[in-house]
């Protein structure tokens, strides 16, 4: 896709809208869109001590669900699921349905970035699991606090370094992907300057990312490379999904993600 073709201006939109349902379709494939897994949601959810059946919870950037059903299922209070794609919303929605949760969680199209669809100090809990990268982790902190009540918790999984030091292609990966990618001690600073008491914080485990993550995409991979047989677009997508997983496997000892709990004060 080249953008000094003056011409082609056109055409490398309707590509990138084309890239962009085409992430959509392969994401709503699979049962998470970042690292994770029900084990972590639950332990993360284990530092949070303030909730019961009248609670309100928001997951921001929820994705297909995942996490969402999990939280219903091991806590008490309603959630509201946000996520900026119509189709991991819809997904989520069916599979509320399948999981006869609709009295609990309502799943809701709406952009992180913008304001959010709350009363100032009306949620006991806001999750976010691999998605406040979107907004920033620390611009999010400080945005949404406003809708936690006192003594509200945050709970977000962010992508973190591990080490003060690392090999030149990992760094550049992230300084391309996610430049404010941090060791956890500025993290949680971050937290302590928007106002949070850093509750806890965890590194989660490998197989969030390997067998929660990237081995489930590998099945999908192959039907997608067989579907769009010939597409430069889809190959491109697909090679780079594959990269981002071997980086994973080489330098994992030096990134990964780590779960941050924040409560308001
Ligand atoms: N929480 C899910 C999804 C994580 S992937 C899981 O862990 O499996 C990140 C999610 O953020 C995606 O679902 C993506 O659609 C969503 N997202 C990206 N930009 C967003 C925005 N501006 N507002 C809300 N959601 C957004």
């Amino acid at each position: 896709m080249s953008s000094e073709n003056k011409s082609g201006h056109e055409f490398d939109k309707s590509i990138h809208e084309f890239d962009f349902s085409m992430i959509c379709e392969y994401f709503s494939s699979v049962k998470r869109q970042g690292p994770g897994s029900p084990e972590v949601t639950i332990k993360a959810l284990g530092f949070i001590d303030n909730l019961n059946e009248k609670s309100r919870i928001a997951d921001i950037g929820c994705g297909t669900g995942g996490q969402t059903i999990v939280l219903a299922q091991n806590a008490p209070g309603n959630i509201t699921a946000m996520d900026l794609f119509p189709d991991f919303v819809n997904a989520l929605n069916a599979n509320v349905a399948r999981h006869n949760l609709q009295g609990r969680i309502k799943g809701i199209v709406g952009s992180m970035v913008d304001p959010l669809p709350f009363q100032n100090e009306e949620l006991d809990l806001i999750w976010s699991e691999g998605a406040i990268y979107n907004i920033g982790f620390e611009k999010g902190l400080k945005e949404w606090r406003k809708y936690l009540k006192t003594g509200g918790y945050i709970a977000a999984s962010e992508a973190t370094w591990f080490t003060k030091e690392r090999p030149a292609e990992i760094n550049q990966f992230w300084m391309d992907a996610y430049p404010e990618i941090d060791i956890a001690s500025n993290k949680i600073a971050q937290m302590e300057n928007a106002g949070y008491v850093p509750v806890a914080s965890f590194v989660l485990p490998e197989n969030c990312w390997i067998e929660h993550y990237h081995n489930p995409q590998i099945p999908v991979q192959e039907a997608f490379l067989e579907k769009y047989t010939g597409n430069k677009a889809a190959e491109k997508f697909i090679a780079f999904q594959r990269h981002e997983a071997e980086l994973y496997k080489k330098y994992k000892a030096y990134y990964g993600y780590v779960f941050y709990i924040g409560k308001k004060i």
